[in-house]
Order: C-alpha cells, then structure tokens, then sequence
C-alpha cells in the first residue's frame, strides 16, 4: 500500500506549495516524513489533507502548512540544535528533524509523550522525547539556534528568548485564547526583532509560563 499513500504526500505537497511554501528543502521533508504514522488509525484517510487533526489529550495535530510555515521562518540549514516546545503526536518535531541537526521536544502531557517517544526513535532518530513544562524553555541543553513553540503562548516568553543563540530564531503564536499572531524572532548581539506572520489558531500553552487551565493531576 506505500504507493497510493507516497502518491498522496506528493499531493500535499502541491498543495502546500500553491499555497504559498516556497522553501524546497520544507516541502522535500513534509514529502518525506510519513504524517499518517503520527494520527489515530481512524483518521488515516484524512492524514494527507492540509487540516489539524484530533490526536487524543484535546491535542490536535497541526495543519501541515502550518508546521511548514513555521519551519520555513526558521531558516534552518542543516546542522542546527532544535528546542520544540509541544510534542503533540511528533510530526513537527519529525519535519524539523529533517532539516536540523537534531531536536529536543518537550511535552507536558505523559500520555503524548509516551506515544510519540517510540515514533520518533523509528522515524526521526535525531529527536529526543522530554516529557515536562516547556513552557520556560529547557534550560538543560540550551542555547538553541531554533525554538519552535507549537502552543499558544499567553506572551513571549523571555526565559525562552535567553536560550536562543546570537543569531537564533523562534517561531511562536502568541495572543488570547481567542486571536493569536504566528511570530517569529530572531536575535542579535544586540536585541530582539520580532515580526507577525499572520493569524493563527493554536491550543495554548499551560504550565508555569502559559496559561494556567490544567488540573495538576494530569502533568503526570
Ligand atoms: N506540533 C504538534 C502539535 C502540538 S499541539 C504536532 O505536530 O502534533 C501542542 C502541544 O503542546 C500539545 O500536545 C500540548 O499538550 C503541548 N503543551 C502545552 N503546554 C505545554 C508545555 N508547557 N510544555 C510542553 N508541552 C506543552
């Protein structure tokens, strides 16, 4: 069955790419990783559409061009050391691990995390599967040259922006439960530029530096 469903991606992909990702590199790892090993068996016809998708945990996986847009703004070459803040299923994470040396996700939920370690060893051997509050960013193997935030952030975080390198970039939605900006910052020897991308539509962050909407006794 590899055939109609390679044939399905490369649909995607056209999609995408009418839809304004211009990137190559983007569209050649979205091309390659496999998004229907990171949904529910159920939802499987549908894992090639450019829609979010309902992966459990009220998580949704994201809209592909959502995820290649915030890649695309990253501007990775390669070799770069990742943050992701927001395992959900993996794939983001998986598509980002294609075009970086490595990344480090983090995810608050037990239950996700759980599901998308043994995934992304598989697929993306060059992730690593943190489970915990991202929400300050991940102090342990910062900097970073890239931080991918993938839950809307109540504002932008300064402990996370610390752990950028000079140079580094971090794509975010930040704003209300109601209206988000996707942003991204790059930084400088001397300050923090930062630029809107357009309206987006994220589940939101909790933990110490997001929203506070999560019963404690689920962290765990
Ligand atoms: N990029 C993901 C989509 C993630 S949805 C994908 O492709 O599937 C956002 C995820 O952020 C959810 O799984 C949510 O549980 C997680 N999250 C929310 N707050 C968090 C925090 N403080 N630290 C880590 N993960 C968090």
């Amino acid at each position: 069955m590899a055939l109609p469903r390679l044939a399905t991606r490369e649909q995607l992909v056209a999609v995408l790419r009418k839809a304004g990702v211009r990137d190559e590199r983007v569209l050649e790892a979205i091309r390659r990783v496999p998004r229907e090993a990171f949904i529910p068996e159920r939802l499987r016809p549908w894992a090639c559409d450019n829609i979010a998708l309902p992966i459990g945990d009220q998580q949704t996986i994201s809209q592909p061009y959502v995820v290649a847009c915030m890649i695309e703004a990253l501007h990775l070459a390669g070799t770069e050391h990742v943050l992701e803040i927001g395992t959900g299923s993996g794939y983001g994470a998986a598509v980002a691990a294609e075009m970086a040396g490595d990344v480090v996700t983090i995810e608050i939920l037990a239950s996700l995390a759980k599901a998308a370690a043994p995934r992304l060893k598989e697929l993306a051997p060059n992730v690593t599967v943190i489970q915990g509050d991202g929400s300050l960013g991940w102090p342990e193997f910062a900097p970073y040259d890239a931080i991918i935030i993938t839950a809307n952030s109540p504002t932008l975080p300064r402990p996370v922006l610390r752990q950028l390198t000079n140079h580094g970039r971090l794509v975010a939605p930040i704003g209300s439960l109601k209206e988000q900006q996707l942003v991204v910052v790059e930084r400088s020897e001397t300050r923090f530029t930062t630029r809107d991308l357009g309206p987006v539509r994220f589940v939101p962050l909790i933990g110490a530096g997001g929203f506070q909407l999560l019963d404690p006794a689920r962290r765990n």
